[in-house]
């Protein structure tokens, strides 16, 4: 039978519990997520399990990092059935603050990330969030004091601004990012899955495919700029409204000309109804 892991929901009891993990176990690694837990989600506690003697996983659904207009009050919400999947995977600890242990009456201060978080892409269509992400991602550092931390690649300019963030800040915590999970057709696992109906479900693998031969065909020798042209076309073809498809250069997020800039990034977003999707690939 596995243990039920440690539930907390305020902060003095999320400090006795990391001292006394830090103890027995050493090291503390955190899992940030916003629960409805999905394989990919576990993926980055396997991750964890290998690189501290204690796991931490966080379950908070950030208002600070959606816009009025978008999906906080529909987000999935299934902490049972995570608390479950946590236990199975021998999770030591699951940092579940209350909206208000997470942001006190008065809150005012918040952290405002530049660089990468400016890079034009997820920052373009959705400004709110990388400000969002940047405050509840050192609250949560401060809060559990991880010695190291797992993000996916599937997010990965949210990758890119907790990494600098974390640098800049002087934050003692190692950042690493975990490969992104897929579905058996490449559609990269998402919480936000489930809004797709059965027909957009069957059109979004489209958006992984079309990355998968644009980075074919860049690594081959064609030119930038008339791939993501093809690509783009390809895309809303499909039936995506197409946000971005964009190369960058993969460590700083700048724009590129060609494959010489650099090593290459390429990253998406595309809306199917009200599904909104995002995925990368490295060339
Ligand atoms: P979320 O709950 O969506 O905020 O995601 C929490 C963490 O899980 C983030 O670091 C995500 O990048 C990561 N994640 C989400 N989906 C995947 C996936 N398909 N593969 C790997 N990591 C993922």
């Amino acid at each position: 039978m596995a243990r039920k892991p440690l539930i907390v929901r305020t902060i003095s009891p999320l400090r006795k519990a990391i001292a006394t993990f830090r103890k027995k176990h050493g090291g503390v690694a955190l899992v940030p997520t916003m629960g409805a837990l999905h394989e990919g989600h576990f993926s980055l506690v396997r991750h964890a399990r290998k690189r501290a003697g204690a796991v931490a996983v966080s379950i908070f659904v950030n208002p600070k990092q959606f816009a009025p207009t978008e999906d906080f009050g529909s987000y999935p919400r299934n902490f049972e059935s995570d608390v479950v999947a946590l236990s199975k995977l021998g999770v030591d600890l699951i940092w579940a603050p209350t909206e208000t242990a997470m942001y006190p009456g008065g809150f005012s201060t918040a952290i405002t990330p530049g660089g990468p978080a400016l890079a034009g892409l997820e920052d373009a269509f959705r400004p709110h969030f990388f400000g969002g992400v940047a405050t509840v991602v050192a609250k949560l550092f401060l809060q559990v004091t991880p010695d190291v931390a797992m993000f996916g690649q599937k997010d990965y300019q949210q990758l890119k601004v907790v990494t600098r963030m974390a640098r800049d800040l002087d934050l003692p915590v190692k950042i690493v990012g975990c490969p992104t999970m897929r579905e058996k057709d490449g559609l990269a696992l998402s919480s936000r899955n489930v809004y797709l109906s059965v027909e957009e479900r069957r059109t979004a693998p489209v958006l992984y495919r079309v990355l998968k031969e644009s980075a074919a065909r860049i690594k081959a020798g064609d030119a930038l700029a008339a791939v993501l042209a093809d690509g783009r076309a390809a895309i809303e073809k499909a039936g995506f409204k197409l946000d971005y498809l964009e190369g960058r250069h993969a460590e700083t997020l700048e724009p590129v000309v060609s494959a010489a800039d650099g090593p290459i990034r390429l990253l998406a977003a595309a809306r199917l109804g009200r599904t909104r999707l995002i995925d990368n690939l490295g060339v």
